[in-house]
């Protein structure tokens, strides 16, 4: 026997907890959530050692914004994580772990629903038809005959890297090891003379230098780091009430520590100097031609982040087009014809609203509020289908 259900959301990070709240303040009662965690996503597999680039504030303005969430947070005994983000200053920046924490208690309350069906396992395949994705369904011990209305894009996405070429026998730091400071301390020894690329210039990267600084500085004397850079550091900025560059721009420890440490003017009167040795990129040079590279014994990437594979997409078994062409207003995607898919949305980090700041800056809004603010906005429209 299949199960239909009105919509199914694929992903249980961040936006996933918040597109089955958002669902289910629509009164939408039959949804599928599947995911091979239910554990917060990224923020707890790999960020809970990385300072929050958002204010405390609005880690509990995401677990209020929404009925669903606040009866998980009234139902459970204190103290909880939802009550230990309400004692601290609401101005400062904590842990992710605090922020993960909080997901993973907003995600044990919505699973505890009876209008919420949960899967354990990957989707890895989905074909619209007959007015429904079917879905097909691995890691599960669950029946594969899943299909509803709504399907709902929730994937993540990974840090991308680049292949160095050979001749160089440089070892690769994963970028999620350089964030976990606990994890990054075994990845080099503490003993061996060692030389850490670091390439980038994005918050993940000012983060990475700061790990590895901090090591060269306490732990592994021989460690030095070379920081290839292209692109001068960008800083959000507080403008009244709205923030320049507030998706692309360092913010919290990150930005203090780059503005002492890591500016032109600043490092050369720093103690960083004595272990981070700048390189500058010339424009449309890649990292994987400087000779500077060949210097080095390891190498940490943090060019970015690309979308995680998502399941093989079919419209009565035609496949649609990769990379999907998304749009980024609605969450809507488009076929090979420029036709909208039916039924077919994302959301959160892999596919991201878009928004145009007073200044007409474009930029793709990250963050757990953000996701929060855009599903307010679009799952109403989403679910007019339903009706
Ligand atoms: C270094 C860093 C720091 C950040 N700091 C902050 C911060 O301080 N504050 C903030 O608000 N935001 C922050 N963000 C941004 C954002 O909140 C996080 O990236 C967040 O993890 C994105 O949530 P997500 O749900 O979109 O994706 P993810 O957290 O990646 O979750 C995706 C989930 O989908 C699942 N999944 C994927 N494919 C399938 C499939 N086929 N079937 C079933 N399940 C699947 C995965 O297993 C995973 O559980 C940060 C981002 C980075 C990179």
């Amino acid at each position: 026997m299949g199960s239909r259900f009105a919509a199914t959301v694929i992903g249980a990070g961040p936006s996933g907890i918040a597109a089955v709240s958002n669902l289910l303040a629509q009164r939408v009662s039959r949804i599928l959530w599947v995911d091979p965690f239910f554990s917060s996503g990224r923020l707890n597999k790999s960020y809970r050692e990385v300072p929050s680039n958002t204010k405390v504030s609005l880690f509990l303005d995401f677990a209020q914004a929404v009925k669903p969430f606040r009866d998980v947070i009234d139902t459970i005994p204190s103290p909880n994580p939802v009550t230990y983000l309400q004692q601290l200053d609401q101005n400062q920046h904590c842990p992710i772990a605090n922020a993960a924490d909080m997901c993973r208690t907003l995600t044990d309350g919505l699973i505890k629903r009876n209008d919420v069906t949960t899967v354990v396992g990957n989707v890895n395949a989905a074909n619209w038809a007959d007015n429904a994705w079917q879905l097909g369904l691995d890691g599960s011990t669950h029946n594969n005959n899943y299909s509803s209305h709504l399907l709902v894009l929730c994937t993540g996405s990974h840090p991308k890297s680049i292949k160095v070429p050979p001749p160089t026998s440089i070892k690769d730091i994963h970028l999620d090891i350089a964030l976990t400071p606990t994890k990054l301390q075994t990845a080099i020894s503490a003993s061996e003379p060692a030389t850490v690329a670091v390439i980038g210039s994005s918050h993940s990267a000012v983060l990475a230098l700061l790990n590895l600084y901090t090591l060269a500085t306490t732990s592994h004397p021989k460690l030095r780091i070379k920081w290839f850079s292209r692109n001068p550091l960008l800083y959000a900025v507080p403008k009244g009430d709205w923030i320049l560059y507030d998706n692309t721009g360092l913010k919290g420890l990150a930005a203090t520590w780059a503005r002492d440490h890591l500016e032109d003017d600043t490092i050369q009167s720093s103690n960083a100097a004595r272990y981070i040795d700048k390189v500058n990129l010339p424009k449309g040079e890649s990292f994987t031609t400087s000779p500077a590279l060949a210097q080095c014994t390891h190498i940490v990437q943090a060019i970015g982040y690309a979308p995680n594979a998502l399941p093989s997409l079919t419209l009565n078994r035609a496949p649609l087009a990769t990379p999907l062409a998304h749009n980024p207003r609605s969450g809507a995607f488009s076929d090979n014809h420029g036709r909208t898919v039916p039924g077919l949305y994302g959301a959160g980090i892999a596919w991201p609203e878009t928004v145009t700041d007073p200044e007409g800056n474009v930029e793709s809004a990250v963050g757990l509020y953000k996701f929060m603010k855009f599903l307010r906005r679009v799952v109403p429209e989403w679910t007019k289908t339903l009706n």
